[in-house]
């Protein structure tokens, strides 16, 4: 794909934001002018029609895509979302990410992402297996255990992907465990993979608290998004003994500043689908959890929501970005001129997912099975090693945190390309 068709094809301001971001680091390490598009550009993207028979008998026509960004260094990897405000740009974005997070943390995988355009919320149960199964079913020639293997992402949980294994495995005849990640322990899941983003989230906040010398116990802590990630975010950081004293989802959030009962929280939506009207704290708008005074803020939802608005009304310490992308360009330079906050970029800080969707794919390929406690050892083994060189780069080169993991990112998935080679 050329650059000219490349820029058109993604346009839209989430995919602008990853590029103004690899422009940035790719200006700061002085990359060579002939690896860059070839690095920064994803290398293929398919869209695909995918028609599902309703409830009703009507049939209805939803549009998917995936992205694989970089298959230089292995697989690609990256979720699959279902929300109503997919892009194929924003598809895109998050692919470009995820090659850079999968570097950073040195797994041996490009960067991808999918979507579907779809609020899963409206679809009954029968209409969410069939889109599911009939997205596999479009890509099958597309993925793979070796060419690409997907997870979950906003909108699409561990039964989805029980769903999509079986429809692959369906296809090339026999069990495919490896062909994606955040799957059902019975069907090869592997153990602590659900609360992984979660609980990386959760360990880095606190080994930068450390740092900070503020005690964790004192922390107070204020998180959007109340899914996968925000849920298992705030149950982390509430057993190191935090206190969580706001949470929100799209209907709104909820406000206690004694700090909220998680698992009542997580037990009321489990059962009511929102937290709307959830009676353990206070009403208060997403907008106002944001601006929230606390120690720790975690945008754990959807993309470019500290804004040039709010990032000068901000009243957090540290800015954990559990969501991909939550902090437009603009907003990264007034919470820089600040000062005051520290921001743990989110290929670094949510990265815990990834990397045990790695360990769920190795043990698929050998058939060998690790306990939980093998899986968080090895995962924060690696956080700690990234956290590390995000930290020594930052040091070396006077980068902000953010570009130090993404010269990092990029810059390991460009010498890969580089010795490589360009074929022919
Ligand atoms: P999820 O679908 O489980 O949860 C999303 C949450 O965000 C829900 O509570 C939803 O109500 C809320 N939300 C949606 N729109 C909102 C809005 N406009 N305002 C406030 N809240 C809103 O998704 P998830 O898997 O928890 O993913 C959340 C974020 O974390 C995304 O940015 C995703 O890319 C990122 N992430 C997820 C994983 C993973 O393993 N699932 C890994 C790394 C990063």
């Amino acid at each position: 794909m050329s650059k000219a068709i490349v820029s058109t094809l993604y346009d839209s301001d989430v995919f602008r934001m990853a590029c103004r971001q690899f422009d940035q680091a790719a200006d700061a390490i002085n990359l060579p002018e002939n690896i860059r598009d070839r690095t920064k550009y994803p290398r293929r993207c398919l869209a695909v029609a995918l028609p599902v028979r309703r409830e009703d008998g009507s049939v209805t026509v939803f549009e998917g895509y995936r992205v694989q960004h970089n298959l230089s260094t292995g697989p690609s990897k990256g979720g699959i979302r279902f929300h109503q405000d997919v892009t194929l740009g924003e598809v895109a974005a998050l692919a470009m990410w995820m090659s850079w997070k999968c570097s950073l943390v040195g797994l041996p995988y490009g960067g991808a992402k999918g979507g579907v355009i779809v609020d899963p919320g409206k679809l009954s149960a029968n209409e969410l297996e069939h889109l599911s199964r009939r997205y596999m079913q479009e890509m099958v020639n597309f993925l793979g255990p070796h060419v690409d293997v997907p997870a979950p992402d906003v909108g699409t949980n561990e039964k989805i992907m029980g769903w999509m294994m079986d429809t692959y495995s369906n296809h090339v005849g026999h069990v495919e465990s490896a062909v994606v990640t955040g799957k059902p322990i019975s069907l090869g899941g592997s153990q602590g993979r659900r609360e992984a983003t979660g609980v990386g989230v959760a360990y880095l906040v606190k080994k930068y608290l450390e740092d900070l010398g503020i005690p964790i116990a004192k922390a107070t802590v204020a998180i959007q998004g109340f899914g996968n990630v925000g849920s298992e975010t705030a149950l982390a950081l509430a057993g190191y003994g935090a206190r969580i004293v706001a949470v929100s989802d799209y209907t709104g959030g909820i406000h206690n500043p004694k700090g909220i009962d998680v698992r009542k929280a997580l037990a009321y939506v489990a059962s009511q689908k929102t937290l709307r009207d959830f009676d353990g704290g206070g009403p208060l708008s997403n907008q106002e959890l944001l601006e929230l005074k606390c120690t720790v803020l975690v945008p754990a939802a959807l993309e470019r929501v500290i804004t040039e608005k709010n990032a000068p009304k901000l009243r957090c310490r540290v800015l954990a970005e559990a969501a991909n992308g939550p902090t437009t360009n603009a907003a990264d330079k007034i919470i820089e001129r600040r000062g005051d906050i520290e921001i743990l970029p989110d290929i670094l800080c949510n990265s815990g997912g990834v990397v045990v969707s790695y360990f769920e794919w190795l043990q698929n390929l050998s058939n060998f099975y690790w306990s939980r406690d093998e899986v968080i050892a090895k995962l924060y083994g690696i956080l700690d090693k990234a956290k590390d060189a995000v930290e020594y780069q930052r040091r070396k080169f006077k980068f902000s945190r953010r570009l130090a993991a993404l010269t990092l990112g990029i810059g390991r998935v460009a010498e890969a390309k580089q010795s490589r080679g360009l074929f022919p």
